[in-house]
Protein backbone atom coordinates (compact mmCIF):
# COMPACT_ATOMS: atom_id res chain seq x y z
CA UNK A 1 0.00 0.00 0.00
CA UNK A 2 1.25 3.21 -0.56
CA UNK A 3 2.46 5.99 1.93
CA UNK A 4 -0.19 8.21 1.48
CA UNK A 5 -3.35 5.57 1.23
CA UNK A 6 -1.17 4.09 4.63
CA UNK A 7 -1.83 7.62 6.73
CA UNK A 8 -5.47 8.15 5.06
CA UNK A 9 -5.79 4.90 6.76
CA UNK A 10 -4.21 5.88 9.92
CA UNK A 11 -6.79 8.68 9.84
CA UNK A 12 -9.69 6.62 9.63
CA UNK A 13 -8.79 3.98 12.27
CA UNK A 14 -7.97 6.74 14.69
CA UNK A 15 -11.54 8.76 13.74
CA UNK A 16 -13.15 5.24 14.73
CA UNK A 17 -11.13 4.40 17.77
CA UNK A 18 -12.38 8.17 18.88
CA UNK A 19 -15.79 7.10 17.58
CA UNK A 20 -16.10 4.50 19.82
CA UNK A 21 -14.60 5.37 23.05
CA UNK A 22 -16.61 8.75 22.96
CA UNK A 23 -19.56 7.04 22.92
CA UNK A 24 -18.41 4.41 25.39
CA UNK A 25 -16.29 6.07 27.64
CA UNK A 26 -16.59 9.85 27.74
CA UNK A 27 -13.18 10.48 25.56
CA UNK A 28 -12.91 14.21 24.59
CA UNK A 29 -13.56 15.35 20.62
CA UNK A 30 -10.27 17.11 20.85
CA UNK A 31 -8.15 14.28 21.69
CA UNK A 32 -4.89 13.47 19.97
CA UNK A 33 -4.16 10.13 18.63
CA UNK A 34 -1.91 9.21 22.18
CA UNK A 35 -5.26 10.41 23.95
CA UNK A 36 -6.66 7.81 21.67
CA UNK A 37 -4.31 4.99 22.29
CA UNK A 38 -4.07 5.92 25.88
CA UNK A 39 -7.76 5.54 26.61
CA UNK A 40 -8.15 2.26 24.10
CA UNK A 41 -5.27 0.58 26.15
CA UNK A 42 -7.22 1.48 29.79
CA UNK A 43 -10.37 -1.04 28.19
CA UNK A 44 -9.82 -4.54 26.76
CA UNK A 45 -12.45 -4.41 24.05
CA UNK A 46 -11.79 -7.03 21.61
CA UNK A 47 -13.39 -4.15 18.67
CA UNK A 48 -10.90 -1.68 20.18
CA UNK A 49 -7.97 -4.24 20.32
CA UNK A 50 -8.88 -4.78 16.43
CA UNK A 51 -8.35 -1.20 16.06
CA UNK A 52 -5.08 -0.86 17.67
CA UNK A 53 -3.94 -3.80 15.74
CA UNK A 54 -4.50 -2.19 12.26
CA UNK A 55 -3.11 0.61 13.44
CA UNK A 56 0.39 -1.10 14.32
CA UNK A 57 -0.26 -2.86 10.92
CA UNK A 58 -0.29 0.98 9.45
CA UNK A 59 3.08 1.55 11.39
CA UNK A 60 4.89 -1.31 9.98
CA UNK A 61 3.92 -0.43 6.31
CA UNK A 62 1.87 -3.78 6.10
CA UNK A 63 -1.52 -2.63 6.67
CA UNK A 64 -3.91 -3.94 4.21
CA UNK A 65 -1.74 -7.09 3.19
CA UNK A 66 -3.47 -10.61 3.95
CA UNK A 67 -2.23 -11.86 6.90
CA UNK A 68 -2.45 -15.28 5.00
CA UNK A 69 -1.63 -15.28 1.54
CA UNK A 70 0.42 -11.59 1.46
CA UNK A 71 -2.00 -10.20 -1.10
CA UNK A 72 -3.44 -6.72 -0.96
CA UNK A 73 -6.66 -6.49 0.52
CA UNK A 74 -8.68 -4.35 -2.03
CA UNK A 75 -9.42 -0.68 -0.43
CA UNK A 76 -12.52 -0.76 -1.02
CA UNK A 77 -12.80 -3.74 1.58
CA UNK A 78 -10.52 -1.83 4.32
CA UNK A 79 -13.10 0.83 3.63
CA UNK A 80 -15.72 -0.90 4.50
CA UNK A 81 -14.17 -2.70 7.16
CA UNK A 82 -11.42 -1.21 9.26
CA UNK A 83 -9.79 -4.24 10.86
CA UNK A 84 -10.01 -6.61 8.01
CA UNK A 85 -7.03 -9.11 7.82
CA UNK A 86 -7.90 -11.60 5.05
CA UNK A 87 -8.26 -10.94 1.40
CA UNK A 88 -11.89 -12.15 -0.13
CA UNK A 89 -10.50 -15.32 -1.15
CA UNK A 90 -8.29 -16.28 2.15
CA UNK A 91 -12.10 -15.05 3.72
CA UNK A 92 -13.94 -17.51 2.27
CA UNK A 93 -11.54 -20.75 2.51
CA UNK A 94 -11.94 -19.70 6.46
CA UNK A 95 -15.35 -18.89 6.72
CA UNK A 96 -15.99 -22.53 4.66
CA UNK A 97 -13.60 -24.35 7.28
CA UNK A 98 -15.29 -22.73 9.86
CA UNK A 99 -19.31 -22.80 9.06
CA UNK A 100 -21.12 -25.48 11.19
CA UNK A 101 -23.57 -26.18 8.08
CA UNK A 102 -20.66 -27.72 5.91
ZN1 LIG B 1 -5.20 -13.97 1.33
Amino acid sequence: MKSEDLSKFDELVVLRLKELLLSRHGLRAGDGKDDVLEAASRFDAADLNELVFALRRIEKGIYGQCVICRHDIPVNVLKSNLTARLCPSCETVMHEKTDPSR
